[in-house]
């Protein structure tokens, strides 16, 4: 196998991998399929990107989000890497055009956006493309259960048949055991026996099982201490917790105003803060990041916007203003605190309201049917899209002005999309990009002329007339993306060179407009006929409410370890306490005298000897006993061998 930290080294300049990376990397290399779980920020692009460079021919990857891709190629392109990107927004003729240049270049990473996963199209050219592996990036969206599911995803599968015995890595953040399962199906990886067993199994081992590895990180986190408070003041607790424990901090909220008023709030306090949140510009961003990395700025008042992709350290202390969405956000959230392994806290605050919101979230975000046709009633009358048509157009649609127009509530509007995309009526994505367009105006002497006495623009002008045929005659979509690849140079450069041109008179240049696009997947239809499949509509919604329970469940519960109520959402039933959380240190302040402890002790094991039972039918047996004497029993019998917890929570006599 190849040696892969010289790769490492020369591309990256790191001297050693995160955990799993090489694990993962290694299980690509010798052909297997691989799911692999890491937190965001965790290094999940390196694990395809390493065994792509150590092997011949060139990575496909599946990835969802426009601007995070384009970030991506540009990145690798850095590194002085060919890679290109197809997207959304894109012609059929480019995308035939970037498909061709990737299949005679030495390109080696080729990012797609599903939707533009054209069967047809790649049939034709993907033999000739020396495919290594196939990489898909959040991988969770595959999975019709979770609530992320992008029906495009879908496309996947028929992908791999084209390309039979290329490796599939699939990646994701977040995926609760059920959801592993579903991608694993999705992607056809070979059937299973028992969800849960297998799968628990293959988290401990990252064992070869069925031909497939599914590695995971540990969610122990033994030098994070997580907590929760329910609090009146929550400014007042923050400011508590800040003077108490001093060191670098993230603050998470949930809106972009409360971010800035809580960084004043700090301020009148003398305690130095800033705020983040992606309403600012760029260079506000990019300066309040640098300044708290740097620990000029000590506490940070962020939303969820904040903290993708940053590794720093040295963060002691994470505190949640607002009880996030789920279990998946506020584990990687909170897990920001305490990198370098020094001892740190995650703090989450919440109030009768945050947990009431939860309580009404999934009605929020899944919309009764008539709700959705009238949304999708507004949205056609709003592009005026004539009855019986519109199939395979896309329409610049912007959603502030549609949803004043039409006096519609926001959420509504939102999540209805979300529901007729998830249903394949239509696409919504983020920012949808209208190519840039060139057209030569100068003549062919003119331009020789020119060329001379601008040597530094020949190599654009070079490379517009070798990637673009009559671009001499006529207006041409041109893709700076795919000028980068040829001239070697950033797209800030190449954008710059081309300005240039345009104010020369030499060209005609019209920048891409970024702005939001909505297609139609389906000619529209009366609103009343619009139809959506409910059961799996119901189903989804039923995982979300679930979801919601379960975070509800962890920000209340007062006696359970709160890692190992992480730990078990995830699948991971192996955590044993971990003795520094809230309920792990009211535990252990809670004294027993021994007489009690007996008491305790014979009723559990008298409880439990006919049969298994729930812990709470346990605990209901347990009649006036406090609830976490009987728990901390419990865990001792536990410990000692006497009784068995399975992953049901089913307590039994060992
Ligand atoms: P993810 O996709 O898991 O959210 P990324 O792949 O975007 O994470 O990586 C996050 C950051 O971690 C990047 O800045 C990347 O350069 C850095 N990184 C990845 N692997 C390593 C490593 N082995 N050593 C140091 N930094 C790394
Ligand atoms: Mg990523």
């Amino acid at each position: 196998m190849a040696d892969i930290h010289p790769i490492l080294k020369q591309y990256w300049g790191f001297d050693s991998f995160r955990p799993l990376q090489q694990e993962i990397i290694e299980s690509v290399l010798n052909g297997n399929d691989t799911l692999a779980l890491m937190p965001t920020g965790g290094g999940k692009s390196l694990c395809y990107q390493v065994p792509a460079l150590a092997k011949e021919g060139m990575c496909l990857v599946i990835s969802p989000l426009i601007a995070l891709m384009k970030d991506q190629v540009e990145n690798i392109r850095k590194k002085g890497i060919t890679a290109f990107a197809i997207f959304s927004g894109m012609s059929r003729k480019e995308i035939v055009n970037t498909l061709k240049i990737a299949g005679n270049s030495n390109c080696k990473f080729l990012y797609v956006s599903p939707e533009r996963l054209e069967t047809a199209l790649f049939k034709e050219y993907l033999p000739g493309m020396n495919i290594n592996l196939i990489a898909v990036d959040e991988a969770h969206c595959i999975s019709q259960w979770g609530y992320d599911f992008r029906p495009p995803y879908l496309r996947i599968a028929a992908l791999r048949e084209e390309l039979p015995g290329i490796p599939v890595l699939a990646l994701t953040a977040s995926a609760t055991p059920e959801v592993q399962q579903d991608v694993c199906d999705k992607l056809q990886w070979p059937p299973q026996t028992s969800t849960g067993e297998v799968l628990t199994n293959a988290l401990k081992s990252g064992q070869s099982l069925f031909g497939f590895n599914i590695f995971h990180q540990s969610f122990e986190r033994p030098n994070l201490s997580y907590s929760a408070f329910e609090a009146d003041s929550k400014i007042n607790k923050i400011i508590e917790i800040l003077l108490k424990v001093p060191g670098s901090a993230i603050i998470y909220c949930k809106s972009r105003k409360r971010t800035k008023e809580i960084s004043e709030l700090l301020h009148l306090q003398n305690i130095s803060a800033d705020y983040y949140h992606a309403g600012l510009a760029q260079e506000d961003r990019n300066r309040k990041q640098e300044e708290w990395i740097l620990n000029k700025t000590r506490v940070i008042v962020c939303t969820n916007a904040f903290g993708m992709g940053i590794d720093k350290p040295d963060v002691l202390i994470v505190i949640h203003a607002d009880v996030p969405d789920c279990l998946e956000n506020y584990y990687q959230e909170a897990g920001r605190a305490g990198r370098d392994g020094k001892k740190s806290y995650a703090v989450l605050l919440y109030d009768e309201k945050d947990l009431h919101e939860l309580e009404n979230l999934t009605a929020q975000r899944f919309p009764p049917l008539p709700e959705i046709r009238n949304v999708y009633q507004a949205v056609s009358n709003y592009l005026q899209i004539p009855s019986g048509s519109g199939q395979g157009e896309s329409y610049d649609f912007d959603i502030a002005d549609f949803i004043k127009k039409f006096k519609l509530n926001s959420h509504t509007v939102l999540f209805s999309l979300k529901a007729l995309e998830q249903e394949g009526w239509l696409a919504f994505n983020e920012q949808v990009f209208i190519p840039s367009a060139v057209q030569f105006i100068a003549g062919k002497t003119e331009l020789n002329e020119f060329e001379k006495i601008h040597p530094e623009l020949d190599i654009v002008i070079k490379s517009l007339l070798r990637a673009y045929e009559g671009i001499f005659d006529q207006e041409v979509s041109i893709s700076e993306w795919v000028l980068t690849g040829l001239m070697k140079k950033s797209t800030d450069e190449v954008k710059e060179q081309l300005k240039q041109l345009h104010r020369y008179g030499i060209i005609l240049y019209r920048p891409q407009k970024d702005s939001p696009q909505l297609f139609l997947l389906r000619d529209r239809i009366k609103a009343e006929d619009l139809m959506i499949n409910m059961t799996e509509f119901n189903r989804r919604k039923e995982k979300f409410r679930l979801r919601c329970k379960k975070l509800i469940y962890f920000t209340r519960e007062k006696t359970e370890c709160r890692s190992r109520m992480i730990a078990s959402y995830f699948g991971d039933a192996s955590l044993s306490r971990c003795g520094i959380c809230d309920n792990c240190l009211r535990q252990k302040a809670l004294v027993l005298s021994k007489e009690e402890f007996e008491n305790i002790n014979h009723r559990i094991i008298n409880s439990v000897k006919d049969g298994p039972l729930s812990a709470h039918e346990l605990l209901l047996k347990l009649t006036g006993i406090k609830k976490e004497k009987a728990w901390k029993v419990i865990e001792f019998l536990q410990a000692e061998n006497k009784i068995k917890m399975d992953k049901d929570g089913l307590v039994s006599v060992q």
